[in-house]
């Protein structure tokens, strides 16, 4: 009789599992098929909803909110406008994300590709996150998460298991020049990337080179001077990526002032001499 109704329980422990994992729902606000920025190969890149940064520059304002959003955007056709009205932000369940892949499986594994969670800050969603990635994992592909390194330390221990990559952001040192520009303390993101380190993950690290934050030298080596003292052979790269304008024109869309108006972009010849002391303390 006992072990008829512990059988009874674990059916039933099974059937709420199932259940959950069925009707569990992220928010995104944009899937990009054919990415080849977002890790090894082509990919399918998912942007997940929410950030708890809010860096001057964003790329993708519309993703910083945690909620889906109504916007109206302005359209021409020849001389006559009109506005049109779309919500930003969509809630899918894990299936359809698999779906999206499955339809670009060919490309993804002929290229050595996969699948990347980028946003927003992905990590704001560590429990869709993780179903995800482990289904991901389950259908064969290479999976990799792209944060801003600002995320609870237990959220980082959700995914490490089931995250073939990470893409991991560090946009400055200093703490009190990291909170004015994006809003929080670069503490946080700095001791994430030492218990990433130290628990043997794949990095790829991603620093955004930002007019008046971090494009002078003494910024550039103090994150130079923080990844040499932890170089090993996990860390797999270190990008700079240039600012430029893209992702300007959403600003009044999301109703967020663009503080970055009249910055120009680095010329090529300083992001080479960046890169250099970069390349530098790369293990070969
Ligand atoms: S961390 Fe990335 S997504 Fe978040 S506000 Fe900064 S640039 Fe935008």
């Amino acid at each position: 009789m006992v072990i008829y109704q512990l059988a009874m329980l674990k059916g039933l422990y099974i059937i709420i599992f199932v259940f959950l994992l069925l009707t569990m729902r992220g928010l995104l606000f944009d899937i990009k098929r054919f990415t080849t920025e977002d890790g090894p190969g082509i990919r399918v890149t998912y942007f997940f909803k929410g950030c708890p940064m809010s860096c001057i520059w964003c790329h993708n304002p519309e993703g910083i909110g945690q909620e889906s959003m109504k916007v109206n955007r302005v359209e021409r056709v020849g001389s006559a406008r009109f506005t049109k009205s779309e919500v930003v932000g969509r809630e899918y369940d894990i299936e359809e994300l698999v779906d999206v892949a499955a339809r670009e499986r060919p490309f993804i594994e002929q290229s050595g590709g996969g699948v990347t969670f980028s946003g927003g800050e992905p990590l704001m969603q560590s429990e869709f996150l993780k179903r995800t990635l482990i289904r991901m994992r389950e259908e064969g592909y290479h999976t990799a998460v792209d944060t801003s390194g600002f995320a609870e330390r237990e959220h980082f221990m959700l995914i490490m298991p089931h995250t073939s990559l990470f893409l991991y952001d560090i946009k400055h040192i200093d703490d009190a020049r990291h909170r004015e520009f994006t809003g929080v303390t670069s503490k946080r993101v700095l001791e994430n990337f030492d218990f990433l380190v130290e628990g043997g993950a794949d990095i790829v690290v991603r620093i955004p080179v930002i007019p008046g934050f971090n494009d002078d030298e003494e910024s550039m080596k103090a994150v130079r001077d923080f990844l040499g003292d932890r170089m090993c052979d996990r860390i797999k790269g270190i990008d700079l990526l240039p600012y430029h304008r893209t992702g300007s024109g959403k600003y009044s869309l999301s109703g967020r002032e663009y503080l970055m108006e009249g910055k120009k972009p680095i010329a090529d010849s300083q992001i080479d001499a960046y890169r250099s002391l970069f390349s530098a303390i790369l293990l070969k």
